[in-house]
């Protein structure tokens, strides 16, 4: 993506898209973006497990993977894999 010159701009937060500008805040200064054909927009994730609440009082649940913390899919092949080992 530096390759072929992508702009990155962490800790902005982005107020208005108009066509083809993009007006933004930057620790506390107004900046704008012109020209901009793409937006990639990257946010943290967390956990979504409402399953377990309706579950638990009828049979034994063992959360595993994202859903337990999110993480990558090495970690969660290997908690799926240590939590069926001890049932
Ligand atoms: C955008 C993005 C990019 C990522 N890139 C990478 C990467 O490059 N490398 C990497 O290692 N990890 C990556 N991860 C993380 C990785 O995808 C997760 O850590 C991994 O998929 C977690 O596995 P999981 O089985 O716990 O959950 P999931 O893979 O989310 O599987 C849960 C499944 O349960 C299903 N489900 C949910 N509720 C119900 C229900 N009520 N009934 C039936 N089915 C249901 C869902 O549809 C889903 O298919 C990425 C994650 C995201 C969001």
């Amino acid at each position: 993506m530096k390759e072929k010159g992508t702009v990155f701009s962490d800790h902005t937060h982005i107020k208005k898209v108009a066509g083809k500008i993009v007006y933004a805040e930057r620790d506390g200064k107004d900046i704008q973006f012109n020209d901009i054909d793409m937006i990639v927009v990257s946010t943290g994730m967390k956990s979504f497990n409402p399953l377990e609440n309706e579950l638990k009082n009828n049979i034994s649940v063992h959360v595993i993977g994202d859903a337990k913390k999110t993480g990558n899919a090495q970690d969660a092949i290997k908690n799926a894999y240590e939590t069926s080992k001890k049932l």
